[in-house]
């Protein structure tokens, strides 16, 4: 468990983190989402004692980074710069880290299976591509077999394969009763990887709820009906309560929450048929993650791309 309270981070007169208190659960992947300069990085960064707070505290079970015995072995961490040696081969900077942490040696074979660098154990990382020194950064998190996981954009650089591959670790480790906590700039993949969200902007919290309240929340739902008969359609779905308005492209956009959009796409399609009105299209749209943090966030983004 990761518990962060009141954080707050200063660098002069910029307030990186603003006042932050989550909690990040076991058993489940938890995304952390935010707009770039949000705060995530200075966060995690607090979180693993790299940087000190202004004030507030981030405890690992209970405790401060700096007051963890064996800290390898409590928490383990891929931050975005590579802290590897680049003279030393992925097995002896593996070995060191071990010995430095009172870790098993037996350990570091086990790791480089895990993650497919066991091929390329004896070389060294300055010749590995992005996506292996991924590989050997998660292997380095994973070394102590640590109940507490940070991952800061952990599929940066990794081809379909490996994105495929570090998806479902995250969700093994989480099924296994640890601690996962995420960043990651690509929606669609942090829609398919995360539980539960904890979304910042400008150093201060916006949401911390599960993945399908926030979407559910903050997105649009609804079903596209396509009909030569716009009218008598709208007319048949008025009768049921169905409110149908003039979208893109000729379409019709019919709501009614809190139906869900494949229930209200049944509806529609019987409500069409029992008054023979021809239909083109029915189709239900499902809300995004990506909508749904563009909608929140917008506004928060600390640089935005002008126009023109
Ligand atoms: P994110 O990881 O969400 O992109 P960061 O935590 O990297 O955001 O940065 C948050 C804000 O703090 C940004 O405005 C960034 O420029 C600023 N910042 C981060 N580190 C430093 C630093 N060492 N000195 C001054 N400003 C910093």
């Amino acid at each position: 468990m990761i518990e962060v309270r009141g954080l707050t981070k200063r660098y002069g007169p910029k307030t990186a983190v603003d006042g932050l208190s989550f909690a990040v659960r076991p058993g489940l992947v938890t995304g952390f989402l935010g707009p770039n300069g949000a705060g995530k990085s200075t966060t995690m960064r607090m979180i693993l004692g790299l940087d000190h707070p202004t004030s507030g505290t981030a405890l690992i079970d209970g405790r401060r980074y700096d007051r963890l015995r064996r800290p390898l072995t409590r928490i383990g961490a891929l931050l975005e710069a590579k802290a590897v040696h680049p003279g030393r081969t992925a097995r002896r900077h593996l070995t060191w880290l071990a010995q430095s942490n009172g870790i098993p040696p037996g350990r570091v074979g086990e790791v480089l299976d895990l993650v497919g660098l066991e091929s390329v154990a004896r070389k060294r990382p300055r010749g590995f591509s992005l996506g292996m020194g991924q590989r050997l950064g998660i292997a380095a998190a994973l070394l102590g077999d640590p109940r507490v996981l940070i991952f800061d954009e952990p599929v940066n650089g990794l081809d379909p394969e490996g994105i495929h591959w570090v998806r479902h670790l995250m969700k093994r480790l989480a099924a296994d009763g640890r601690t996962v906590f995420v960043s990651s700039h690509l929606m669609s993949e942090m829609a398919l990887t995360a539980d539960h969200l904890v979304v910042i902007g400008q150093g201060r919290l916006l949401a911390d709820t599960s993945m399908a309240r926030f979407i559910a929340e903050n997105a649009r739902t609804f079903v596209r009906v396509r009909t030569p008969e716009p009218e008598r359609l709208r007319d048949a779905l008025a009768t049921a309560g169905i409110e149908a308005r003039q979208g893109p492209e000729g379409a019709l956009e019919a709501e009614r929450p809190p139906a869900g959009p494949a229930e209200l796409a049944a509806r529609i399609g019987e409500l069409a048929a029992e008054r023979g009105v021809v239909l083109h299209e029915l189709s239900p749209q499902r809300a995004s993650l990506e909508e749904a943090f563009m909608r929140l966030t917008h506004g928060r983004v600390e640089y935005q791309a002008r126009e023109g």
